[in-house]
């Protein structure tokens, strides 16, 4: 009898235990996830709840009853040290074993990289996490009461610079609903070279599409733009210049989770992400996986100033399901495990832009591409409100072997 355990219980986690589980069969094998959250949140509708387009409760779904009904057990609680060599983790509700580990904890918000920028201290505002996300909509409610200068901007290092342009665009769109647009200075600061860059050294064409959008909607962009602090009079960048502003959103960087940080024995990189080969297994370890925001990237191009890889949603989701795979592989004794390295997956996503949207699509996730395209749509954002009902059906099914 061997005993998987998964840290995480979202996209990546929830994919790597339900996929394991459904292909591993035999009941004398266990499947634990240990989750910090008790449930499943579909993050990328957070850009909406700031404009009340979306409850937090519309986009999250109960975790216990999805994994029982699929014979997985759940434990709602905080890894907070792994143990490679003994095979253990240490959690907020005690220790568990296990014969295999899978790491899918997902990204920490780097904040102490920007001097200014936790929205604790109330000159920046987040809408990567539900409770950052509400307080966003106060903010903008606020904004619209008394109209000023709003930066949205992704700190040097991003790691998610698709949801900061979709934020961004969103804004511009509801402020415009809101009838207060002409009184907001809209600004746009991002570490890319150039506009539509994403992390991934863009696509064919979203330079020029990306362009063409900020200047139609009248934003102000700034782009190989770092941002060295944010004080109540606004954004103050590298360079010493001071954009003063009443609202600001910036999308920090990502590192790794506390628990792969501090957990030593050359787990995680430096970053706290973990190395892993195309299979997914650990470089150094092969009883441990990763999956999604947890695994570390090499990107095959510089930048000249930092940016961080768009592990999105799609990547997470596949991840999960070659991890599952493998995992109930190696329990058959079968050693030729599925390798699917993150560049050859597609880059697949739904950029939202308040009432429009574009659709992004390629053949790998890097150049060179085969084939890649940014396909606009002006009428009405109704890709991404279609992924979204899906993805909350499946994941209440728990039906990870499902597109
Ligand atoms: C605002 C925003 C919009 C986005 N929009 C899109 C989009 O439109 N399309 C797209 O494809 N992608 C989008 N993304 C990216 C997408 O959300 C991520 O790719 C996805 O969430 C990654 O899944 P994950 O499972 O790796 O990490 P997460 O979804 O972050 O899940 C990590 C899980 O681990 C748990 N956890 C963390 N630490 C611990 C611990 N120590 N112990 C136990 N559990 C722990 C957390 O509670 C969480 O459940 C967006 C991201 C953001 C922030």
């Amino acid at each position: 009898m061997s005993k998987v355990l998964v840290l995480g219980g979202n996209f990546a986690g929830l994919t790597a235990a339900l996929e394991a589980k459904r292909r591993i069969g035999d009941a004398r094998h266990t499947v634990k996830v240990v989750s910090l959250s008790d449930k499943f949140l579909f993050i990328p509708s957070l850009i909406w709840v700031p404009f009340r387009e979306r409850e937090i409760s519309q986009i999250t779904r109960p975790l216990e009853p999805i994994f029982r009904r699929k014979g997985v057990e759940f434990v709602n609680a905080e890894a907070l040290s792994i143990d490679p060599l003994q095979k253990v983790v240490k959690t907020t509700d005690g220790e568990e074993e296990y014969d295999y580990l899978v790491i899918a904890t997902g990204p920490k918000f780097n904040y102490g990289a920007l001097e200014g920028s936790d929205p604790k201290l109330g000159h920046n505002h987040a809408i990567h996490y539900p409770g950052g996300a509400m307080e966003t909509r106060e903010a903008f409610e606020a904004l619209v009461a008394n109209p000023g200068p709003a930066v949205v901007a992704a700190a040097p290092g991003a790691g998610c610079m698709g949801a900061a342009y979709e934020f961004l665009f969103n804004l511009e769109f509801n402020l415009r609903k809101a009838k207060v647009r002409k009184r907001v200075d809209l600004y746009w600061i991002t570490p890319e070279p150039y506009l539509g860059h994403f992390g991934i050294d863009g696509i064919r064409g979203g330079k020029t599409m990306l362009t063409a959008m900020l200047k139609a909607l009248n934003i102000k962009s700034m782009v190989n733009t770092a941002i060295a602090s944010v004080d109540e009079r606004g954004i103050t960048l590298d360079s010493g210049e001071l954009i003063e502003s009443t609202f600001n959103m910036i999308m920090p960087a990502f590192i790794g989770q506390d628990v792969v940080r501090e957990s030593g024995n050359d787990l995680g990189n430096e970053a706290g992400f973990i190395p892993v080969n195309g299979t997914y297994q650990h470089k150094r370890y092969p009883h441990i996986f990763s999956a999604g925001v947890a695994v570390d990237v090499v990107k095959p191009f510089t930048t000249p100033l930092p940016l961080g890889v768009p592990k999105t949603g799609f990547p997470a989701d596949t991840e999960g399901k070659v991890v599952g795979e493998n995992i109930a592989k190696m329990l058959r004794g079968d050693l030729e495990l599925r390798s699917k390295p993150f560049d050859e997956i597609p880059p697949l996503c739904v950029m939202d832009a308040g009432h429009k949207e574009v659709l992004i699509y390629g053949n790998r996730f890097f150049k060179p591409r085969k084939f890649e395209m940014m396909i606009p749509n002006p009428i009405y954002d109704v890709s991404k409100r279609m992924l979204e009902r899906y993805f909350l059906l499946k994941t209440a099914a728990g039906r990870s072997q499902l597109p």
